[in-house]
């Protein structure tokens, strides 16, 4: 048996944290996970912590779930990894027409990778070999919304607009132009101010646009920045008018997250591409699917001569288990969600955290929207922020340790997103525990 020292210096030593500053991380005090029960998650030490941010936002039914165990084993039994590259197996070819069947009309195709930052390269890819199949050179341009994020690859951090994780990088970004975010990016930029700019910029553009990019409804990584009801609609049917592709990057925000399968499908919207991973394949493994519109399949086809291949494909794609475990996880979110529980859930999980945290001296603002939410922190008096360098956030979520909580900060915010199966009684805990922590650290 391992004892923490040893691991705690072979992880100082040997490992190089994402994210993370690893200066800043050697000196802080180390969490291994262990294990995971429901909503909870275990270290070597035995202790215990709620999973708020279900292991970045990935978890949708609890760790350890009976039934994604058994399909995880069952196929395990059978055959761990053979590769899509031009052969198929049962778990994919049924994984991808239960990810189609249940999508808005005409995604009909699925390509399958293995995480969230793949599934919108292949979407970017597709929309670009598209235009030049159908004739369209000019079209090469891409459009993406202010504070998005689409992952880490070079063309994801393009179409994204994560300046201080990305910047350095600009010069061998892709030719992007970003529209403004409505509201809470903007505090004084109406929807309308939004969506106006974006048609002016399409009236002189849309023929060297390719596709829009763009997180419906929240923006995960921007800190839970929300948008306007019907504004995802207006979108759909500016590309719609401009004749340029609407990607929908619901990495974060599908399988449950808002409250359906698929968050485009509240508004009605059908998109050209809608790319999935995270809560895909429940939090147990690397998978993730770009769900494409017949007619951009239809373009690829051809004789091989022809050269309208898609050349793309990623090792580990379509991995069986990830499937095995995606089609049961689809299965009991689809009853999670008719039953009406997941509902009930997102509405105490709102009516809770504007309870405990509105009035809050410590929080300067409030976000959330579905099973996610953005808490802002602020020193109590309210006239300063706090300096970078404080790192507030980080001092918060360390000292929730010491109260069974994992959280995740961005800045001086806290994101929450917990399993979609938290339970009112743990929501109560964690807003609890939340406070108490505020009041030891914040002052
Ligand atoms: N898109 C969104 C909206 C995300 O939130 C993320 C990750 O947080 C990604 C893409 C990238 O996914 P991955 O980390 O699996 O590459």
């Amino acid at each position: 048996m391992l004892n923490e020292n040893q691991l705690n210096e072979w992880d100082r030593y040997y490992s190089w944290h994402p994210f993370s500053q690893m200066k800043e991380y050697c000196d802080w005090p180390q969490l291994h996970v262990e294990r995971g029960l429901g909503c909870w998650l275990w270290d070597t030490d035995g202790n215990r912590y709620l999973d708020t941010n279900a292991s970045i936002w990935t978890n949708t039914l609890g760790h350890n779930h009976p039934a994604l165990n058994a399909a995880l084993t069952k196929q395990l039994k059978k055959i761990a990894h053979s590769t899509y590259l031009g052969l198929s197996h049962p778990v994919g070819a049924t994984l991808g027409k239960e990810l189609t069947k249940n999508a808005p009309d005409g995604l009909e195709r699925c390509f399958f990778s293995d995480n969230g930052s793949n599934a919108v390269e292949i979407a970017l890819k597709l929309s670009l070999q598209y235009w030049q199949l159908e004739g369209y050179y000019a079209k090469n341009r891409v459009i993406g919304m202010e504070g998005g994020y689409h992952g880490d690859t070079i063309g994801t951090m393009a179409v994204g607009d994560s300046g201080r994780f990305h910047n350095r990088f600009k010069d061998w970004f892709l030719d992007t132009w970003h529209f403004p975010a409505p509201k809470s990016a903007h505090p004084s930029l109406s929807t309308e101010e939004s969506l106006e700019t974006l048609v002016n910029y399409l009236k002189n553009k849309a023929e060297e646009v390719s596709c829009l990019i763009m997180e419906p409804f929240v923006q995960g990584a921007a800190g839970m920045q929300l948008q306007p009801p019907g504004f995802l609609k207006a979108i759909e049917q500016i590309c719609h008018d401009f004749n340029i592709h609407l990607i929908l990057d619901e990495v974060f925000v599908g399988f449950g997250r808002l409250g359906s399968l698929y968050a485009c499908t509240s508004e009605s919207v059908r998109p050209d591409f809608l790319c999935l991973a995270k809560g895909l394949s429940a939090g147990y493994l690397p998978l993730a699917a770009t769900l494409i519109q017949s007619k951009v399949y239809e373009a690829c086809l051809g004789n091989w001569s022809e050269g309208r291949t898609f050349f793309h494909g990623h090792t580990f794609g379509a991995n069986p288990l990830g499937c095995a475990v995606a089609i049961e996880n689809i299965k009991q979110l689809n009853s999670l969600i008719r039953s009406g529980t997941l509902k009930q859930t997102i509405e105490y999980f709102g009516k809770a955290l504007e309870n405990a945290f509105s009035k809050h001296l410590n929080v300067c603002q409030l976000r959330h929207y579905g099973l996610c939410a953005a808490i802002e922190l602020c020193p109590s008096d309210a006239t300063n922020s706090w300096a970078v360098e404080d790192r507030m956030g980080w001092k918060v979520c360390l000292e929730a340790r010491n109260h069974e909580l994992n959280l995740r900060p961005l800045g001086d915010c806290l994101l929450i997103a917990p399993p979609l199966v938290i339970t009112h009684e743990e929501i109560d805990f964690m807003c609890a525990q939340i406070t108490k922590t505020l009041k030891l650290v914040c002052k």
